[in-house]
């Protein structure tokens, strides 16, 4: 992914693009379908298979990046976390990524589990030993893909700008609290830094601000990928949010609340919103091409339609537009 942004050129702006393992294989089968299409139509830098803290979607989290990477030819970031997993489990992830080709991990500690439901009976790794003696934080992880494996992985972790919901504990944790932390985790070898989602791009800009004016220098030049998560409804935005701890400013809340009981004119707004976000974060300054990581739940077209509006992509082709269908029919799977 470094290797990647370094060869564009220093004012231009490219994104990434998240999916989660489907539980089903119609599931999966729709999304290679969405997938194939997302790949030729919106061409991101690299695409991002999310992973079930425990191991719980490691068969399917590593299915998925074998479409992606292998089948798709789309440059894949596999996230990874260490907590309740044995080094065994994570020595298996890391040798099946590299076998598929993957070259780039998200390296994160993941929530303790709350309950069984973490654990899925059916997944092989699940049977092994779970005691997580080797990895307390996502630090431990970064320097063990160092340790073990030197450069062949581009190493990314996990920022917050506006504080950290830790699942651990009961209260919220600020930026203070994170940032000793997060200076740890660069200073261990980091290659980029991806964020949680946030709507108040003020926030962001200030905490993007403070990073890279940190008197320890180590945030000087590092890739920081602000994350964003397209509005698909109402109740998501509000959902996600709360868990986040992403607040939501004033008068982004506004505008949805006008419109909340009318699911596309939700959709509508939210794409105003997100692009006009990104037209702000593209102002910002930055030491290389600006980056925007997208959070798709799965879906499509809102997020084809911000991409094309903040002009990450060229107009769609008469394809795209002929399989993406309705709003209706882009539903999750
Ligand atoms: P850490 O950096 O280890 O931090 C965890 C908490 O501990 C923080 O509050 C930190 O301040 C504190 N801390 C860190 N080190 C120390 C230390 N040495 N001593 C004391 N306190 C410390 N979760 C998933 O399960 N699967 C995913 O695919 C996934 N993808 C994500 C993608 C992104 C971009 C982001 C932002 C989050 C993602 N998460 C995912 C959620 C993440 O796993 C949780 O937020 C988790 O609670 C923290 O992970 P971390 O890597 O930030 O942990």
């Amino acid at each position: 992914i470094t290797d990647k942004i370094a060869a564009l050129p220093p004012d231009a702006n490219y994104f990434s693009l998240e999916f989660f393992p489907p539980k089903t294989q119609q599931g999966f089968s729709n999304l290679h379908a969405r997938l194939s299409r997302m790949a030729q139509a919106l061409r991101p830098l690299f695409v991002n298979v999310t992973w079930g803290a425990g191991g719980s979607t490691s068969a399917k989290s590593l299915a998925l990046a074998e479409l992606t990477q292998r089948s798709l030819q789309l440059t894949t970031c596999l996230h990874l976390t260490c907590t309740n997993m044995s080094r065994k489990l994570v020595d298996e992830a890391l040798e099946q990524a590299k076998v598929l080709g993957v070259r780039n991990i998200l390296a994160l500690r993941g929530d303790p589990p709350r309950s069984e439901e973490y654990r899925d009976p059916t997944n092989p790794l699940a049977e092994e030993d779970d005691s997580n003696k080797d990895f307390t934080w996502a630090v431990d992880l970064v320097r063990y893909i160092k340790k073990e494996y030197g450069d062949y992985f581009c190493v990314g972790v996990a920022g917050y700008p506006e504080g950290h919901s830790d699942q651990s504990h009961p209260e919220y944790q600020t930026v203070d609290h994170d940032l000793p932390y997060l200076i740890e985790k660069t200073a261990a070898g980091a290659d980029f830094i991806m964020t949680q989602l946030f709507y108040d791009v003020e926030a962001y800009q200030q905490y993007e601000r403070r990073l890279r004016e940190h008197e320890s220098g180590v945030f000087k030049t590092i890739p920081i990928i602000p994350g964003l998560m397209p509005v698909q409804s109402y109740q998501i935005l509000r959902r996600t949010t709360k868990l986040s701890h992403a607040s939501l400013p004033t008068d982004v809340l506004k505008r949805l609340e006008t419109v909340k009981g009318d699911d596309e004119a939700v959709k509508r707004v939210g794409v105003d919103i997100l692009t006009e976000a990104v037209e702000k974060m593209k102002t910002l300054p930055n030491p290389g091409p600006r980056g925007f990581h997208f959070y798709t739940l799965n879906l499509e077209k809102v997020i084809t339609q911000i991409l094309e509006r903040s002009s990450l992509i060229p107009p769609a082709t008469p394809m795209v537009v002929a399989n993406s269908g309705s709003i209706v029919a882009d539903q999750a799977v």
